[in-house]
């Protein structure tokens, strides 16, 4: 007797073999049988045919390490079909914290950090006790962010560690990877990480690579400097023996635009010599951050609430004003004020959705004095959207077989603000617009890039595939009807087509709707003996 048999479905088993019919049986929070079990009797049938049955997703590239504690349900991911977030990423996690850092940690996250009553850890091991404790509708693989352990060391100071910092760096970080972290990332254009020299990385990826974890990487430059941030990443990997992870691969600006081939290229020879090196990437020709990553880096030395101390003084204002007019808008002179939307702003609803030009023109001003004025209402928490890739470039780097599939995106409030598309819709919108409507690649091809790739990457060894005694994260969906609903204008609309997710063996979405189950859990790195 089983407890949830899957029949008559289309497996599509996530190693990008070709799609055969078969049942699949779950027993507990495991598959533990493929083929013809239609004598096999069983709590709950669910009916596939024609519909694909798939591994759970696994989003490498995701930002709902405090989201997922204020949303248990994780509804804008489950209903996507995705089972697996790995969080920690741009070198952003939420612990470690220290007197050092907690204020600037707060400011962008603030809202969500009263939702969850406040930040209850100290250290990672803190962090991820409550993350083990609390109910989530999807597993969650956490990275540690290497901006939290610089800034818990040192706070937001432009200069490098000394011998004892960078110790204590190495000691969190081992610390963080015996309970269970899958590795370290970066935010190398953010406070602090932009600070961050090549050696420090360097040292604080060994930690991570004696115990088998990755590199995760948003590069310091990801528009005209790819291809030297793409070899400099590659670098840390190869001196620390860390797996490289190039996040949210992408050419930014028209000047950089057709580098994502060139990227490629330099990947994939270091593949051909041996190196684990990887990329992901999300099907949209557009970015989302924070309002604050805009101004220039020295204004930003020691935190957002400094850069809005900066903003109000006259003189230092002026010096931005400048900075703008002779740099560009992030240090990129393609860049213009009509391509920077308003995604959330707090104090400011009315501009949700809106370039930072139309809102010039709307309210007779000047551009950088609205951007100035909408992050110091906010107090440093808006988030923009930034349009400024090439449809080329997107398909290029989400149709590259070491390219994985991530949304870069976070569990959300339903109706709150005008959030970037891709955390409605990325995975169907892979499916659809790209697998079946322009056939850009394979069904099998696309599942793959969605599952063991990275579960493969993150050394995740029982999920990511359909197989006996994986674990029975489980997507099945309408390969006629899958697609994203999310727009940049209406972006709260969840996918369609997507039928039934179980995660660990518990039906999470059920003919299309969430159940409100939270079956998801930490997981935690298996350690590996050092070879
Ligand atoms: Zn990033």
């Amino acid at each position: 007797m089983l407890d949830v048999v899957i029949r008559n479905g289309i497996i599509v088993d996530g190693s990008g073999s070709p799609p055969f019919r078969g049942d699949v049986g779950v027993k507990g929070d495991s598959i533990v049988s493929i083929g013809d079990l239609s004598r096999v009797r069983a709590e709950r049938v669910i009916d596939t045919s024609n519909l694909v049955v798939s591994p759970g997703f696994i989003d490498l590239h995701n930002h709902s390490d405090l989201e997922i504690l204020a949303v248990p349900t994780a509804d804008n991911y489950i209903m996507q079909g995705v089972t697996t977030l790995v969080t920690g990423n741009c070198g952003y996690s939420p612990a470690p914290i220290s007197e050092l850092n907690k204020d600037l940690y707060l400011a962008r996250r603030r809202k969500t950090i009263e939702t969850i009553g406040g930040i209850r850890w100290g250290s990672f091991e803190e962090y991820l006790d409550v993350l083990d404790k609390s109910p989530k509708a999807t597993n969650i693989a956490p990275l540690i962010g290497h901006g939290a352990v610089r800034s818990s060391v040192m706070g937001a100071e432009n200069r490098e560690p000394t011998d004892r910092e960078l110790g204590e760096m190495r000691e969190i970080v081992e610390k963080a990877m015996k309970a269970g972290a899958f590795g370290i990332s970066t935010g190398l254009i953010y406070i602090p990480g932009v600070f961050a020299k090549k050696h420090e990385i360097v040292e604080l990826a060994k930690v991570s690579a004696r115990y088998g974890g990755i590199y995760a990487s948003h590069m310091r430059d990801e528009g005209n400097g790819l291809i030297d941030s793409i070899i400099e990443t590659i670098y840390v990997g190869l001196e620390s023996g860390a797996g490289v992870e190039i996040s949210h691969l992408k050419a930014a600006g028209r000047p950089a635009w057709g580098n994502v081939s060139r990227a490629l290229r330099v990947i994939e020879d270091y593949v051909r010599r041996g190196y684990d090196v990887s990329a992901d990437a999300y099907p949209y020709t557009a970015s989302s951050t924070g309002l604050e990553a805009i101004f220039p880096s020295w204004s930003r030395e020691g935190g957002v609430y400094r850069l809005i101390d900066r903003l109000k003084d006259r003189e230092t204002f002026n010096r931005i004003v400048k900075h703008f007019e002779r740099s560009g808008i992030m240090d990129e002179r393609y860049l213009d004020w009509g391509q920077i939307y308003i995604a959330s702003s707090e104090s400011h609803r009315e501009f949700e959705g809106l370039s930072i030009l139309e809102i010039a023109e709307q309210t007779k001003s000047d551009p950088v004095d609205v951007a100035s004025k909408i992050l110091i209402d906010d107090q440093g928490s808006t988030t923009i959207i930034i349009h400024s890739m090439s449809e080329e470039d997107v398909r290029e780097a989400i149709s590259h077989p070491l390219v994985a599939i991530s949304s870069d995106g976070s569990v959300r409030k339903p109706g709150e603000g005008k959030p970037h598309p891709r955390n409605y819709g990325t995975y169907p919108r892979v499916l659809g617009h790209y697998v079946r409507d322009l056939k850009l690649i394979t069904l099998e091809e696309a599942i793959r890039k969605m599952t063991s790739l990275p579960a493969r990457k993150l050394g995740l060894w029982d999920r990511g595939l359909i197989r006996p005694g994986f674990k029975a994260d489980i997507t099945i969906f309408n390969p006629y009807t899958v697609n994203d609903r999310s727009t940049f204008q209406d972006p709260h609309k969840y996918p369609q087509g997507i039928e039934y997710v179980l995660v660990n063996g518990e039906v999470v979405v059920d003919e299309g709707e969430h159940t409100g189950k939270t079956p998801g859990r930490l997981l935690r790195k298996t350690r590996i003996k050092t070879l």
